[in-house]
């Protein structure tokens, strides 16, 4: 069978994008208004349901835009409060999007506060030594739709659940990171396409102050992002307090070590604010010393920067191993008695990496990209 290229998505349009294309086809460019009054508020999964477009439009609409470009094949929910969802791309590239559930006090599950951690690539071509998503490597750059469209799917899923909440239209989250497969600055004319949908009054109206994007240390694109107008939040993925350390467990580092990568960290954080977290796994006897906590301290004072440390999660085929308690509390006192807040993120930190293509590479090693469709994976 001839390969048929898929339709572009609806979630990579904007209004005056739309509003040309539409006038190229013949059609009123103000219908484009029309379209995402049900493209976003209303989570529409094809144009057949808008009503108040004439049929010929809706026929045009369904023959040029795909409006599922990514497909929720199943969810695994994990014994604390994170739903892992694995999704499938037309081409039949699998990637993941995690909704991550923080309880708040008095208020019922439902009600919690709501994390999504959204990939922006198949694979990744960083090869950091202790992660799943670039053990294959880099297939493909996921495109602006395929980025906005997981978000999409999270709030037709969690509509289900709360019919009352998804009548007001808004996003069905409350915060994103992008903390999923690939390394987001790497996507970044796509990823920040996709943010500026997501933060449109068109499309979510989501603050951008609530999306996290997190980076191995691109630095000329964290230089970049700090002329942003918007102000998304930034972690930095360091994992190694020194040059030596680092090098060791990420590659990335031989062309951006650290005299390089906090100079622009600090550029980011003088130009945006207090918003820069570090994000740190703890791998045993490879980084957990109380000397490379002393050493991050310093990093961390210097940048004004909260730190994250993060048991390492262990990756089948890989052998390292992450620290006993004893040795992660030890790390976590150090850092704070030198005057740096820190968190360990024991529980929902180890589900949220485990976004980071641990249930894809399980999934393609059990039935292979193109599995049908399951209800629990
Ligand atoms: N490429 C970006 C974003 C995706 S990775 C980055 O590297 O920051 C998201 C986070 O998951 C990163 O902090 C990454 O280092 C972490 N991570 C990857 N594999 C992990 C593992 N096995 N255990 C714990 N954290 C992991
Ligand atoms: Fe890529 Fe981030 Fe994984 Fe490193 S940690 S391989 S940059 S996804």
């Amino acid at each position: 069978m001839a390969f048929k290229p898929p339709k572009p998505s609806i979630h990579g349009e904007t209004p005056d994008s739309l509003g040309l294309k539409l006038a190229e086809a013949g059609h009123p460019k103000y219908r484009a208004g029309q379209i995402f009054e049900w493209i976003y508020p209303r989570r529409a999964e094809s144009a057949e349901i808008m009503t108040n477009l004439p049929a010929n439009l809706r026929v045009w609409l369904a023959e040029n835009y795909d409006f599922t470009s990514t497909e929720v094949l199943g969810h695994k929910t994990s014994q604390d409060v994170t739903q892992k969802l694995l999704q499938r791309l037309r081409d039949g590239s699998l990637i993941e999007t995690v909704i991550i559930r923080a309880p708040m006090e008095g208020v019922g599950q439902d009600k919690s506060r709501r994390t999504i951690c959204i990939s922006t690539q198949v694979g990744c071509a960083y090869g950091c030594k202790f992660c799943a998503s670039g053990l294959d490597g880099w297939k493909r750059d996921l495109s602006i739709g395929e980025i906005v469209s997981q978000l999409v799917q999270v709030c037709r899923i969690e509509d289900q659940a709360d019919p009352a909440r998804a009548a007001e239209g808004l996003a069905s989250f409350d915060n994103i990171v992008v903390m999923g497969m690939g390394e987001p600055l790497a996507n970044y004319d796509n990823l920040m396409s996709a943010l500026k949908i997501v933060n449109a009054q068109w499309g979510f109206g989501f603050g951008a102050r609530r999306v996290t994007i997190s980076t191995s240390g691109v630095v000329p694109k964290i230089l970049k992002l700090a002329e942003e107008t918007l102000g998304f939040r930034l972690a930095i993925s360091l994992h190694g307090a020194t040059n030596e350390v680092r090098e060791k467990i990420m590659p990335i580092n031989k062309k951006y070590p650290l005299e390089e990568l906090i100079p622009a960290a600090k550029t980011f954080a003088r130009e945006h604010g207090r918003m820069l977290t570090l994000e740190f796994i703890l791998i045993e006897e490879i980084n957990d010393s109380l000397e490379q906590a002393q050493k991050l301290a310093v990093i961390a004072r210097e940048l004004h920067a909260h730190v994250n440390l993060i048991p390492y999660n262990t990756v089948e085929g890989l052998d390292w191993r992450r620290p006993s308690i004893t040795r992660q509390d030890r790390f976590v006192k150090e850092l704070r008695a030198l005057g740096v807040t820190a968190t360990l993120r024991r529980e929902k930190g180890h589900d949220i990496n485990a976004a980071c293509g641990q249930l894809r590479l399980q999934k393609e090693k059990s039935l292979g990209a193109d599995s049908t469709p399951v209800a629990e994976v």
